[in-house]
Parts: C-alpha cells; structure tokens; sequence
C-alpha cells in the first residue's frame, strides 16, 4: 500500500448501530462498500478465544457468544458509569459493564480466556479503525484524516472521546460534525442547483440509538441550523426492545417460562426481532423463528404491521413531539418548512413516515437521499473542503452550529442576563453594556453562566473573571462592555472593557472543560419550561426592584449635582433626600417582595420627587 494518502480525508457516520464510510473521489462522493459488499457496516466488535471481530463478523456470531459481542459502545461513550441512562442500559445488555477508575464504565470481556477491560473510546476505535480500512482498501492508500459525525446533541464530553477514538484508530481527526447537518450537506448539495431562494428544512434522522431533529435554513451554498432537538435513547433498539419483550410475554403465555434472565436466547430473540422489523417495513406480516430458543423450545410467532406500530405507538409519537420541539424552538410554523428530509435506517418504518407525513399537514416527505448513506456522505463533503480537495462546488459552503443553551453574565448576584440566546448561530459575537452596582465600586466580577432559568442559580457556571482597577465612581456610572465570541470550534471567550479607562479582563472557555450532558440540557429545557411561570413572576419582581432603584439613584444624583441642588433649597433637598435614603435603605436590606410593593413605593418616591424636580428642571426635561 502507497503512503500518498496525506492529503485525502474520508467522513464516517460513526452510528449506535451501524457505521458508514465515504469520500470524495472524482467530483463526486462514493459511498465505500465492505468487504461483505455492505454499505453500512454493523458497530460491533467482539471477542472469542481465537480472535477479535469487528463489524458484519461480530455482529454474525453474536448470538451464539452475547457476553462477548459489544454493541452500542457510542451510548456508552464520554458517560459516567453512574449516569442513570447507563444504568438503565446495562440491564438490556448481555454483555457487562463495571464502574472503572474516575466513574468511567468499563466493558469487560473474555479474550483468548483471559479477562479484559475496555473502555468505550477503545472499542469505537476498533469500529473507527474498520471503518479506515475499508476506505484503505478501496482507495488502495492510507488514510490518515476523517471527518467524523456526533448525533446534535452529544456534549463536549462525548464529542471529546469521539476524537480520541479517531486518535487511538490513528486517524487524524479534522472535524467533528453533528450528524443532522452532515445529511443536510449531503441534501443541499442535491438541490442546490436547482433551489431558488432560501429553504426552510427539516432533517428528522431516526437511527438505531437516536433521534436528532434539525431545522436548517440553506442559502446560496451557506447552511444554517436554526434549531436542533433530539433523544439520545429513542431509536431502532427500543422498537427492537419492544417487541422481544411482545414475545418473551408470549413464550411465558405459550410454556409457563420467562426467558428474559437468558441473556443467550434474549440475544438471539433481539436478532430474529431486528430482521422482523426491518421486513414490516415492506410487507403487512411476518412470521419470526427461532430454534431451539430456550430449553430445546423452538419459537416461531406472527407479528403484523399494525400490531409492530401499536408496540411502538408512544414512541413514534414521541418523536413527532421532537420535531414539533425543534419547530418551536426556531419559532417556525411548520407550514414554512419547505422540505422534510428523513434520514437514518429506522426513518424507513412507514407509520413513522405517515406520522411525520400528517403532522406537516399531507406534505411529501425527501426520501431521496438514501437514509443510511446521507450522513456519511456529508461528512465526506466536509472532508473534501476541509483539506481543499473538493472542486468549486464546494467551495461556498460554509457550516453554521448553534449554541444548545443560552449564554450569559450574572446580575444582580443572582439574575441571568442572556447576551447570546440558546440555538444562535456560531461562530457569533454579541456585547452587552453592565454597570457597577454600588458606589465606588472598584472592581467587577463577571460570572459567566448556560442555561435558560432566570436565576443563575439554576444554570450551569462555566466560569468566573474579574476586571479590576476600575475608577471610583457612583453605583450606575462606571460602564463595561462585555464581549461574547465563540468560534466555529464553540469556544468562547468572554471579555470585559472599561469604557473610560480601556482596562481589560477575560476569560476563555473551553470545549475540554466537562459541560453539561445532553440530559442535563434536555433536564434544563425542560426545566425552564415548567417554571416558566415562576421564572415570569421572579423577572416581574427583579424588574420592579431595577426600576425602583434605577429611580432612587437617578434622583440622588440629580439632587446631587451642585446647579440643581442649589435651585433646591435645603428644605426640598432635604425632603427629596430623606425619601430617597429611606428607599434605599428599604431596598437594602430586603429579600425580593412581590412587584406590587415596589411599584407602591416607585409611585410615592415618585409623588414626592417628580413635582419638586420638575419645578426645577422644566416641565420637558427628561429625569
Ligand atoms: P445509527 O446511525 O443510529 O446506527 P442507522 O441510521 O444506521 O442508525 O439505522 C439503524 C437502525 O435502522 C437499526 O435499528 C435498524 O434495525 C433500522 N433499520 C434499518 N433498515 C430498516 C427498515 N427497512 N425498517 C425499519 N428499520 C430499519
Ligand atoms: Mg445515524
């Protein structure tokens, strides 16, 4: 094999279940089949005590050797071992999995009779690394660089040991891209041609292990992600799951045995379940056989369409709610979606299709690009830009993530003030002006926080700085800018300027510091949804405090000013000044009360203030 691979780059669809190779070759992408002639090579890696084998091999002989077969290594990868979704995983594997050092999960499998540990990353590397030699063999050369795809919503966690996975494959990781915008690329680039204008479309991806739903806008080459929402556990394996557990029912009814503590029979139910599944794609019925499946019993039931759909209704449905989620979020009506794209294998399932097909009212659903293929085909797209291979069709193309939450600075000490809304387009720059809080403040601490709650107790602190050597002056004078800037990596950099002196401070935020889970993020959506009215009634509160003290202050400093305070009188001053002191003294030592109390106050500061003041400055003048 030559070693003039340098400059090639493949994209892998790096699947929960299965994986895809592809690359640009001739103007044009290929899609590389295996060496079992597949396009799609399953994500398995297993062990006997000969050999080690990776995909259509391990996946072949897993039912005969469950313990050792390990699939799923990406629903494992940059978790916890105490993350409640692996716990709840664990127990429909039938291989095992131990807590290792620092809670990470380790898998553990019987190699050549010996015991060995493997960490998720190790095993997907073993899958990166057929996935490279598949490439290798087609090309005839080594392949040093990929593109690799993360479903949306993994985190930085997660998309970290997905790089390292590459690493330990000795592949050179140029990018990793979420897995809706590569099938989008692969779908913009189809249409490009012939699209006029802007589209609004829907990438609804329905895997084996996950559901990814993105809205993205496709212009003049430029893609745009609006919105994304998804589910790292809904997917082609539960509506597996679903029905082994149909017929584990239906063996306990027919011979008076639960087979689900045979780990042996379970796995090779799940496989006769998996090819059922895949044939009431195509037809109305099918029959499942298994010899010999427990005890000697040979097993063999029908299962139709209707009742396959019915096992799974709730989830189909849940995945209409993802897209109807992705909808709002972009603040789209779905009657502005000009294109629903439907990707991944389990997309094929047609009450899936119907479901989708009647929720945006009839339309016709793109099923053009083939569903397993698309994104491996985008990610390839976006190899051949990334090392300058691609020829001019390329080369416009330029890729937009967004932000998965909203971005900001603490006030107040407890307050959440958004400077870059959740799902804005990255790479981004936003400012926003905050001013000192009390008098003679000589420094400011700028707290940097994710999460959608409006008290910042709630979200997620990414990190602290502070800007020092700032001039004295009354509280609300003192002005600094803040500056957010996140990058097409999703780093952000956080900076704050004072505006008469220029001092600077900031602070970088990585990708490598260990970030929120997508649970945790799905948790604070969630969260922010069902306290929304209590966040509404807290924002009213903190508004009517900020409008009350911005009055109190506003009027001290008028007083204050040596023209105005002259034209006074001490009496007036006098008066004016005690109404106001009581006020801040009152909001001092106060916990937030209820907004009509503050606007009680505002209206009497105010009945006292206003008539005197405006005697003075003139009727017109703006106080
Ligand atoms: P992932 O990327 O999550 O590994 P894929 O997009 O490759 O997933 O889809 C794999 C899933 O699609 C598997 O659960 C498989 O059983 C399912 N699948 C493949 N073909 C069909 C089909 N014709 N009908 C229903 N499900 C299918
Ligand atoms: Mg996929």
């Amino acid at each position: 094999m030559s070693d003039h691979g340098e400059g090639l780059a493949i994209g892998i669809d790096l699947g929960t279940t299965y994986s895809c190779v592809a690359v640009w070759q001739h103007d044009h992408i290929v899609i590389i089949v295996n060496d079992q002639g597949m396009r799609t090579t399953p994500s398995y890696v297993a062990f006997t005590h000969i050999e080690r084998l990776v995909g259509d091999a391990a996946k072949n002989q897993a039912a005969r050797n469950p313990a050792n077969s390990i699939f799923d290594a990406k629903r494992l990868i940059g978790r916890r071992f105490s993350d409640p979704l692996v716990q709840s995983d664990i127990n429909l594997w039938p291989f095992k999995i131990i807590e290792g050092p620092g809670d990470k999960p380790m898998i553990i499998v019987d190699y050549k009779g010996e015991e060995k540990h493997f960490s998720a990353e190790e095993i997907s590397s073993m899958v990166l690394r057929m996935m490279r030699e598949i490439a290798e063999a087609y090309l005839g050369t080594a392949v040093k660089n990929a593109v690799v795809t993360v479903p949306a919503y993994f985190n930085d966690s997660q998309r970290k040991a997905t790089r390292d996975a590459g690493g330990i494959a000795g592949l050179n990781v140029l990018r990793i891209i979420n897995e809706p915008t590569a099938a989008a690329i692969a779908y913009g680039l189809d249409r490009m041609a012939s699209s006029i204008g802007k589209r609004n479309v829907l990438i609804f991806d329905l895997g084996g292990g996950t559901t990814d739903v993105s809205l993205i806008t496709i212009e003049k080459g430029v893609f745009e992600v609006k919105a994304v929402a998804g589910d790292t556990h809904l997917g082609g394996e539960d509506f597996d799951n679903r029905m082994v557990k149909h017929f584990v029912n239906i063996f306990k009814r027919q011979h008076k045995v639960d087979i689900s503590v045979n780990s042996k029979a379970l796995r090779r139910l799940r496989t006769a379940c998996e090819k059922a599944k895949i044939i009431l794609s195509s037809a109305m019925e099918t029959t499942i056989e298994v010899d010999y499946l427990h005890n000697g019993i040979d097993f063999s039931s029908t299962i139709t369409r209707a009742k396959f759909a019915e096992l799974n209704m709730d989830l189909f449905r849940k995945c209409i709610h993802i897209v109807e989620k992705c909808l709002t979020d972009a603040k789209m009506d779905k009657s502005r979606v000009h294109d629903v794209v439907v990707t991944g294998g389990s997309s094929r399932i047609p009450k899936v299709q119907q479901l989708l097909r009647d929720f945006f009212n009839g339309k016709e659903l793109c099923k053009s690009i083939n569903p397993d293929e698309a994104v491996a085909y985008g990610a390839a797209v976006q190899a051949a830009i990334l090392t300058g291979m691609g020829n001019e069709k390329l080369q416009d193309i330029m890729l937009l993530d967004v932000t998965p939450l909203s971005l900001g600075i603490e006030i107040r000490g407890s307050d959440m003030s958004i400077v870059i809304p959740r799902n804005t387009a990255i790479p981004t720059k936003k400012k926003e002006k905050y001013y000192t809080m009390r008098d003679n403040q000589t420094s400011m601490l700028f707290s940097v926080y994710e999460g959608e709650r409006a008290r910042t107790c709630d979200n997620n602190l990414l990190g602290q700085f502070e800007l020092s050597g700032i001039p004295l002056a009354p509280r609300g004078v003192t002005k600094a800018k803040v500056c957010f800037d996140i990058d097409t990596n999703g780093i952000l950099n956080v900076s704050a300027k004072e505006m008469t002196t220029g001092v600077m401070s900031k602070i970088t935020i990585t990708n490598d510091k260990v970030r929120l889970s997508s649970e945790e993020i799905d948790r604070m959506v969630q969260d922010a949804e069902i306290y929304k009215a209590e966040d509404d009634e807290h924002r009213k509160k903190v508004e009517a405090k900020v409008a009350l003290e911005n009055y109190a202050y506003d009027m001290r400093n008028t007083i204050n000013d040596k023209k105005i305070g002259a034209k006074l009188g001490l009496v007036r001053k006098k008066k004016v000044n005690d109404a106001i002191e009581q006020v801040i003294q009152w909001l001092d030592g106060l916990q937030l009360v209820d907004s009509e109390e503050y606007e009680d106050k505002l209206e009497t500061l105010e009945s006292i203030c206003n008539p005197i003041i405006q005697r003075i400055c003139g009727q017109n003048q703006k106080l």
